[in-house]
């Protein structure tokens, strides 16, 4: 059995040279994930690189994601690099502030004083310190401390219940996505978007710099998770970023959220990567926890496409053990508890021949004993739409185009292969050689059914016409 769940590893300093990176590709990464937080635009591009070359070392075709920064509001710098908060202390957030003390520090984000006002919680470090408004004066935002503790230069600023207005692309987004499409991102991914402007903006830009990647909306404000059919119906791909989200919309009301946002994106025919302290005890220790486990496991049972690691490989110190971890562990539950198949037929009418083709092959590996999908697919849309069947039957991409072999290696249950083919070629011969392919991967034997989804003429991005069943090993096909 394959594993179908995939794998998004952030690379970092821990992760960045090609021994690493081999080792991670060997343990498991589908998707190599780039965080524009961090690192020069040229490292970035050197690592792209990296990875590709290690990519074509391996035979295997590795997806990468450029995650842009986003405005991620922070607090300055203190004069001692940090300082210590006791609940029931003033302390000033303070527009001008260049040098923090223990009574104030500056803030990243001058139009903060208009996002809040008394009675506002602002939540600080990722949730570690609340802080809650007394008053506004000026440029400065008078606070009392709820909740105490270490609090160190450059941390995170959030509002609980969200409402801060920073628009979703920073002058620093908009130089990263010229750099991601210049290292031809596979994924761009928007951090913060409020709304479906947000995202059209990215991708506009994102094109306008030759990008061809697909947008990933990172759901981590308040604002997204209502606004998530719109932000659904303009990107191919979300990611639940527990991490902001939790802070802004409370821990608890995570679970529920992944849930519905996995569940919707699926009706939409979307991507979803569930994302952050997967295995985050795994930055220390070699194994991981069983609530960690847990957590994995249950994404994969709401049927996540990819499960994401941070900073367990970019900064920890067991990267490939933490792959490992989650291979294993998504492995074990697709075989242990199969997702459901039949309920995901699309209940409305189809008006494209392509989608109507990808229904009817699901419909037949639901109710047929089918070994394996080979799908010919230029754009990668046929394969999209067999993956959202989330049956067993593994759908193997054949394409020509290294893009779309690049985009598929999101799909859950869905494998790139390099299939070179042309408008000119017979399609029974080149029907042929997939069964021959599937055959030498050792994924099918004489007598196994195979289902293949084709385009004829052979080429066409959207031609997907034909459904076939072949038995392995005759040579008669019936239609
Ligand atoms: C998150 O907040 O969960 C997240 C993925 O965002 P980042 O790691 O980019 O802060």
């Amino acid at each position: 059995m394959i594993r179908r769940t995939k794998i998004v590893a952030t690379l970092g300093p821990a992760s960045s040279d090609a021994s690493v990176i081999d080792r991670l590709i060997e343990a498991g990464v589908d998707v190599v994930r780039l965080n524009f937080s961090h690192g020069s635009a040229e490292n970035h591009v050197r690592v792209a690189d990296l990875v590709r070359e290690r990519a074509r070392a391996h035979g295997r075709a590795i997806g990468i994601l450029a995650d842009l920064q986003g405005p991620k509001i922070r607090i300055g710098r203190f004069a001692g690099g940090k300082i210590h908060l006791n609940e029931g202390d003033s302390f000033i957030l303070d527009i001008h502030c260049r040098e923090g003390d223990q009574t104030r520090v500056g803030v990243t984000y001058p139009e903060l004083v208009n996002d809040v006002e008394r009675g506002a919680t602002l939540l600080l470090n990722d949730g570690m310190i609340v802080l809650w408004v007394e008053k506004v004066e000026g440029q400065e935002i008078h606070t009392r401390v709820v909740q105490g503790g270490e609090l160190s230069n450059s941390k995170g600023i959030n509002r609980a219940g969200g409402g801060l207005t920073a628009p979703a692309l920073t002058d620093k987004d908009r130089a990263d996505i010229v750099t991601a499409a210049s290292l031809e991102a596979d994924y761009l991914a928007v951090s913060f978007p409020r709304c479906a402007a947000d995202m059209e903006e990215a991708r506009r830009l994102f094109r306008e710099a030759g990008g061809h990647g697909a947008l990933v909306a990172k759901i981590e404000r308040a604002e997204a998770v209502e606004a998530i059919e719109d932000i659904l119906a303009v990107s191919e791909a979300v990611m639940v970023a527990r991490g902001d989200l939790g802070v802004e919309i409370g821990d608890a009301a995570v679970p529920p959220v992944q849930k519905r946002i996995i569940a919707m994106a699926h009706r939409y025919n979307r991507l979803t990567i569930t994302a952050t302290q997967m295995m985050e005890s795994m930055i220390h220790q070699p194994i991981p926890t069983r609530a960690e486990v847990s957590d994995v496991a249950n994404a994969v049972l709401d049927g996540t496409d990819a499960v994401m690691l941070s900073a367990e490989t970019a900064s920890g110190h067991y990267p490939v053990e933490a792959v490992a971890a989650m291979a294993r562990t998504c492995l074990e539950v697709e075989r242990e508890m199969p997702c459901s198949p039949g309920v995901t037929l699309p209940a409305r009418s189809l008006d494209r021949v392509d989608e109507t083709i990808a229904a009817a092959a699901i419909l037949a590996t639901q109710r047929a004993p089918i070994a394996a999908i080979a799908a010919f697919t230029e754009s990668g849309s046929t394969a999209l739409w067999l993956s959202r069947a989330h049956s067993q039957v593994p759908i193997y991409a054949l394409t020509p185009q290294v893009h779309t072999r690049r985009r598929v290696t999101l799909f859950r249950g869905v494998y790139p292969v390099n299939f070179p083919q042309s408008r000119h070629d017979d399609p029974t011969q080149v029907m042929r050689a997939a069964e021959d392919e599937l055959r030498r991967r050792g994924v099918v034997r004489d007598g196994d059914l195979i289902l293949i989804t084709i385009g004829e003429p052979i080429g066409a991005p959207g031609g997907t016409n034909t459904l076939k069943l072949v038995r392995v090993g005759e040579a008669t096909t019936r239609g």
